[in-house]
């Protein structure tokens, strides 16, 4: 669980209150390690532990995260998706199954580098 007990000490170290739900949300957020899941993703997992758990908290919480650099969403398919590599890589998705693969290849990186002149970038290749 070393995603997990990053992203907790993220919030201590930012003077962040730990909420049952910020809590339950990272752990969420944590299990699905590098799939990229979506907001609805994580309702569901969550409300099986915080049943009373709301939609515009989940909302509002990972909207937070993403404040403060723990995470990046991105839409796909009109979904909302949750990024938690926080490392330059590419994304490959699936159009049909909607899966994502992270893809770190160093020699794409470098030819992406240099044609958008930025090391901080997430791409998306849409695989139909
Ligand atoms: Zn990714």
């Amino acid at each position: 669980m070393e995603k997990y007990e990053r992203m907790v000490e993220e919030l201590k170290n930012k003077g962040q209150r730990l909420t049952p739900q910020r809590l339950e949300i990272i752990r969420s957020i944590a299990r699905y390690e590098n799939k990229h899941p979506s907001l609805n993703d994580l309702m569901e997992d969550v409300r099986r532990t915080l049943p009373p758990l709301s939609f515009s908290t989940l909302y509002n919480t990972v909207m937070k995260f993403e404040e403060m650099g723990m995470i990046h969403l991105f839409s796909i398919n009109g979904e909302t998706r949750i990024e938690t590599k926080i490392k330059t890589h590419i994304n490959i998705v699936d159009r049909r199954s909607g899966r994502i693969k992270d893809m770190e290849d160093a020699k794409l990186l470098g030819l992406i580098k240099r044609k958008i002149k930025s090391d901080d970038f997430v791409v998306n290749i849409i695989v139909y």
